[in-house]
């Protein structure tokens, strides 16, 4: 098998809000996919409908080759969802609460090893009360990995991080990936997207409205660049030309000079901005 997750025409309403509203999606196994959209459009809906946690409406769904709305124990086991850190291990160690939670899953990692790879081995033997936020996340991690899981689904995992911390953790998810989880991530920083997802949707109003690598999401890649420099600025399908004549009409260097081509941020603003009935 080499797709994870596979839905078609997915549906979800409450009451009179369609908050899934006819949804394609498809994630290959080993890939680090990410799901971008505005608050509202029905993000979380989908990913707790992937997860085995809410019922569907309408739509064929088939997440590691099961059905989640009939959700099994053993499945369930193959699937890691990383959660806020229960309120109630806080008075246990970082140690101890692996341990308690591998004791749940049929064949877990090594709580030790676990540990290491989110790089909290200097806080093993810490009460999770103890630690900052960025560490705390961390624990939320490792519980969401100890059972071993093939395919890991991550809500938001580093809202409320410094800089640091965010580029600590992309390592942390760039190595679950290297140890060959696929992994499905929300998230509100469209750096983050860039920096770690081989493939990006994005969701608006119960559907899919982009889907692609980041580098070429909305025609990204092909897009006119812009040219500015100290005294104007223009746009174009051939920025090297216009710096060569710029560069012989100021013989030589060029002030202020920068190339710039839509960024993803941008390509997302005019995506979920674009009028749709
Ligand atoms: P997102 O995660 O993208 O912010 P949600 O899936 O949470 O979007 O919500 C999609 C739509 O469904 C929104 O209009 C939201 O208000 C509505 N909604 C979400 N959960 C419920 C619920 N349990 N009951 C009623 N409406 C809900």
């Amino acid at each position: 098998m080499t797709t994870a997750i596979e839905v078609q025409g997915l549906t979800k309403n409450y009451g009179d809000v369609r908050a899934v509203a006819g949804l394609d999606l498809s994630v290959r196994q080993g890939e680090v996919f990410a799901i971008l959209g505005p608050n509202g459009a029905g993000k979380s809906t989908t990913v707790e409908i992937l997860e085995g946690y809410r019922s569907r409406d309408g739509g064929e769904v088939r997440v590691l080759g099961h059905d989640p709305g009939h959700p099994t124990r053993a499945w369930r086991s193959r699937i890691g969802i990383v959660l806020q850190t229960a309120e109630d291990a806080a008075e246990l160690t970082v140690r101890e609460t692996l341990r308690h939670f591998a004791s749940y899953y049929p064949a877990p990692r090594d709580p030790d090893e676990v540990i290491d790879r989110v790089g909290l081995t200097e806080k093993a033997d810490v009460r999770i009360r103890k630690l900052s936020g960025g560490q705390r996340r961390r624990v939320d991690v490792a519980l969401g990995v100890v059972g071993n899981p093939e395919l890991i689904f991550l809500d938001e995992p580093t809202t409320g991080f410094d800089p640091e911390a965010r580029r600590q953790f992309w390592e942390l998810i760039e190595a679950l990936k290297d140890d060959g989880a696929t992994i499905v991530l929300t998230t509100h920083y469209l750096e983050e997207a860039e920096a770690l997802a081989d493939r990006v949707a994005v969701i608006a109003k119960g559907r899919i409205v982009a889907e692609g690598e980041p580098a070429t999401l909305g025609g990204r890649a092909t897009a006119k660049a812009r040219v500015t420099w100290a005294d104007g600025s223009v746009e174009t399908d051939t920025p090297t030309k216009t710096v060569l004549e710029l560069s012989h009409r100021y013989d030589g260097e060029i002030p202020g000079l920068a190339v710039r081509r839509p960024t993803l941020e941008d390509v997302y603003l005019s995506l979920i901005e674009a009028p749709r009935d």
